[in-house]
């Protein structure tokens, strides 16, 4: 494979009065996976399409390997991108054989040298040549799908929703092969998602994208634990803001002290997930469980309080209270961050 790299620097793209980018600016490195996460309809796939030379840009520019692609005035073609696609739909040629889907894009030389054999082996796929994709299960397809898009060597994968098709069992399994594959080989991918799990087991970065803007581009873990807004917290997982007094690397809030990644003064509202949030019977009781939902590996008590706010905490295995208990809840002392108070 080739670099790969990606730079976008101001793009932006409207379809009539509707602004879908709006000053985009992101780089995806060599043999980096970057997923771009965002709501339906926030203007990923318009992104993706524009990477992929399917859409113009109105400004700004998108170089590949430091050659500008896009830019008002210059666009070069798809087919001259050396970019490989795969869609939601898959979009396998039902009357072709799946040794031809994966064949389509190569050259007779290309086909003959037994490429076609050695991708469909890089997917797990060894001997399906003959088939048709009607024959191959949803998983099957989507392996194959994958394949055809490798098949001729691009510089870079763009991938637009691939597993939405799949139910959920199948999804994370296909998820981890495809993941597996993606790292094996190194090519640099794009990758666009809703799902907020799949960006994070997926992404080395994560672009959250919002009503056609960039939110935050930062390693998962970085957008889970410092979201740069309350909107992206509250996109990449359950957010409880509770107002508390922030003392610099720390922030006092009703449930007890809370070191803050970065420090703040004054009235803050904290963001504390679930998980940072521990039940207890002992203590001054608080609140009353409303409800517990029960996960396997771990569970979510909704709790009221008299002023009727509520909070969500989150435990490992089942719940030892059950709705309508009274209960205590304390902080359990992970590092967070605040933000500017809120009405
Ligand atoms: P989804 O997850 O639902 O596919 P998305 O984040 O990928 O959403 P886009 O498909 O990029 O979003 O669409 C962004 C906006 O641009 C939407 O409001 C959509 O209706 C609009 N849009 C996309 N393509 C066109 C087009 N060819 N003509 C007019 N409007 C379009």
């Amino acid at each position: 494979m080739s670099d790969g790299r990606i730079d976008i620097r101001g793009a932006s793209k409207r379809f009539g009065s509707v602004e879908v980018l709006r000053d985009i600016s992101l780089d995806v490195g060599t043999e980096e996976t970057l997923v771009l996460l965002g709501p339906s309809g926030c203007g990923k796939t318009t992104l993706l399409r524009s990477i992929a030379g399917l859409e113009h840009i109105d400004t700004g520019e998108i170089e590949l390997d430091g050659t500008v692609v896009s830019q008002p005035g210059v666009h070069v073609r798809p087919e001259e991108r050396r970019i490989g696609m795969v869609f939601q739909d898959w979009a396998l040629f039902p009357h072709l054989s799946i040794g031809e889907n994966v064949g389509y894009g190569l050259t007779r030389t290309e086909r003959k040298g037994g490429r076609i054999a050695e991708t469909l082996a890089l997917v797990g796929l060894v001997g399906l040549e003959e088939r048709m994709p009607s024959t191959l299960s949803g998983g099957q397809q989507q392996r194959v799908a994958l394949a055809r898009a490798l098949a001729p060597r691009p510089r870079a994968l763009l991938l637009d929703e691939p597993f939405s098709n799949l139910d959920t069992a199948l999804r994370v399994q296909v998820r981890s092969e495809v993941h597996r594959v993606l790292l094996e080989l190194g090519v640099t991918t794009v990758f666009v998602t809703h799902d907020q799990e799949e960006a994070f087991v997926l992404g080395d970065r994560v672009a959250v994208m919002h009503d056609g803007r960039i939110e935050q581009h930062a390693a998962p873990a970085e957008i889970y634990e410092q979201p740069a807004s309350r909107w992206v917290a509250g996109f990449v997982g359950e957010a409880n803001f509770v107002r508390g007094e922030g003392n610099g690397d720390h922030a006092s809030t009703p449930f007890g002290t809370v070191p803050l990644s970065i420090p703040r003064h004054g009235p803050t509202d904290v963001l504390l997930r679930p998980e940072h949030l521990e039940l207890t019977a002992d203590g001054d009781t608080q609140a009353v469980v409303e409800l517990v939902e029960y996960h396997g590996h771990d569970h979510v008590a909704v709790v009221r309080f008299d002023d009727d706010r509520r909070l969500r905490s989150r435990g490992t295995g089942a719940s030892r209270f059950r709705r309508g208990d009274r209960v205590a809840v304390r902080t359990s002392g992970r590092p967070t961050i605040g933000f500017d108070p809120e009405g």
